[in-house]
């Protein structure tokens, strides 16, 4: 049986859940969702209206009787740096509790590993918390989020496929002494479905993955509400699948992964080789072929189109291999095809006529920035999901004594 203590720490998290996922609340509310009494809600939104974690908002409508207090959670309580890395660049964002961003930077960088990169990130998270106005100590903690297999537990960067010589490196270890907050490591895949849980995109799903075929192929996979990364953070990792045993190499080793025929540069590579450019001009990139699909021409649509097919392969895979009921796909070019996108998913119904109707579905995704934001939600999760040494918790139990 629990203490009386972790009792009331799991009280005290279930709480914080709560109104972390909700606008605004009332009192009552708050005890229906949360199952606790409204002896412990009071008690506990009281303390932390005296904390300034909690602000009053005004009552809530009310169908005649008493008007109930409206509150919500103050998003400046404290603030989130996160970090997302690249292969030719990186970028850092403030953000509140919220995840609303409060200032960002986007750098260009060489991100080849060399002791200088660790220096070049300390000092953009630096220049970027200074120019955005928030207190250095108002940083609970820094999330960093990388293309490539992490050791989140021990924030360890394994090892990135498509930028050299990150094998290994204690990332954690080496920006905590350079920056003295607590910083976390994880892939970027798994930071961006944390993102769409925390800004509301899985509504009430628990199985859910992230699916980007950009310049790399890799999911985010979420099962019962928690996120999966496997024994050597390898899952997910479904772009070097080989699905041509004689194909081009990839930057993993292997022939023939997925990556080599769906990613962008794949894309990039054949239109470019299809459709050869006259004269010195500088190459055309992926929206000028974009561009000359939508404006009729044949070459350029029979690429997209065949690249699409190697697309509904990996979405194929993510839905047989992980058995979602939503996936969100994200992708630079074919939000400018919508009647490709709505090919493949009629392609996932057909190979898995069980999912129509509900059970499965699958989206473009609608917001943006979710990759950036993808890190500061790993310490968003991080300060949801844990208690011990928790520094948010840690205020907040303070002031709950
Ligand atoms: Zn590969």
């Amino acid at each position: 049986m629990a203490s009386a203590a972790e009792l009331k720490r799991g009280n005290l998290l279930e709480l914080i859940n709560a109104i972390w996922r909700k606008e605004s609340f009332t009192k009552p509310e708050l005890a229906e969702r949360t199952e606790l009494t409204g002896v412990t809600v009071h008690h506990a939104v009281n303390e932390w209206l005296a904390a300034g974690f909690v602000v009053e908002q005004g009552a809530a409508r009310s169908n005649g009787g008493r008007k109930a207090a409206l509150y919500r959670m103050n998003a400046a309580f404290g603030s989130i740096v996160g970090v997302h890395v690249g292969i030719r660049g990186f970028h850092v964002g403030v953000y509140d509790l919220r995840l609303t961003l409060l200032h960002g930077r986007r750098c260009d960088a060489d991100l080849v590993y060399n002791p200088s990169v660790i220096e070049r990130l300390a000092a953009e998270i630096e220049a970027a918390v200074r120019d955005s106005g928030v207190g250095a100590e108002q940083v609970l903690a820094v999330g960093i989020s990388l293309p490539g297999q992490v050791d989140y537990a021990g924030g360890t960067v394994l090892n990135l496929t498509n930028v050299p010589h990150w094998r290994g490196i204690p990332l954690k270890r080496l920006l905590e002494e350079r920056l003295g907050v607590d910083v976390i490591p994880d892939n970027d895949n798994c930071g961006t479905i944390l993102a769409a849980k925390w800004l509301g995109l899985m509504k009430e799903r628990a199985d859910a993955v992230y699916l980007s075929i950009g310049d790399g192929v890799g999911t985010g996979v979420m099962a019962q509400g928690k996120v999966v990364r496997g024994k050597h953070a390898n899952v997910g990792e479904i772009g070097h699948m080989t699905v041509d045993y004689n194909g081009a190499p990839c930057n993993c080793g292997g022939r023939g992964c997925i990556e080599t025929v769906a990613s962008n540069r794949a894309v990039l590579a054949r239109l470019q080789a299809a459709l050869p450019q006259a004269g010195a001009a500088a190459p055309r990139q992926l929206a000028d072929y974009v561009a000359l699909a939508r404006e009729g021409d044949r070459t350029a649509q029979r690429i997209f189109r065949e690249t699409a097919a190697f697309v509904g392969l990996a979405l194929d895979i993510a839905v047989k291999a992980y058995d979602p009921e939503l996936m969100i796909v994200q992708n630079d070019w074919l939000p400018h095809f919508p009647e490709l996108f709505a090919e493949l998913v009629d392609g996932v119904y057909a190979k898995s006529a069980w999912l129509r109707g509900g059970g499965l579905t699958v989206l473009q995704n609608p917001i943006p920035e979710l990759e950036a934001i993808g890190a500061a939600a790993l310490v968003k999760e991080r300060l949801a999901a844990e208690v011990a040494g928790n520094p948010l918790l840690a205020r907040l139990t303070a002031t709950h004594r």
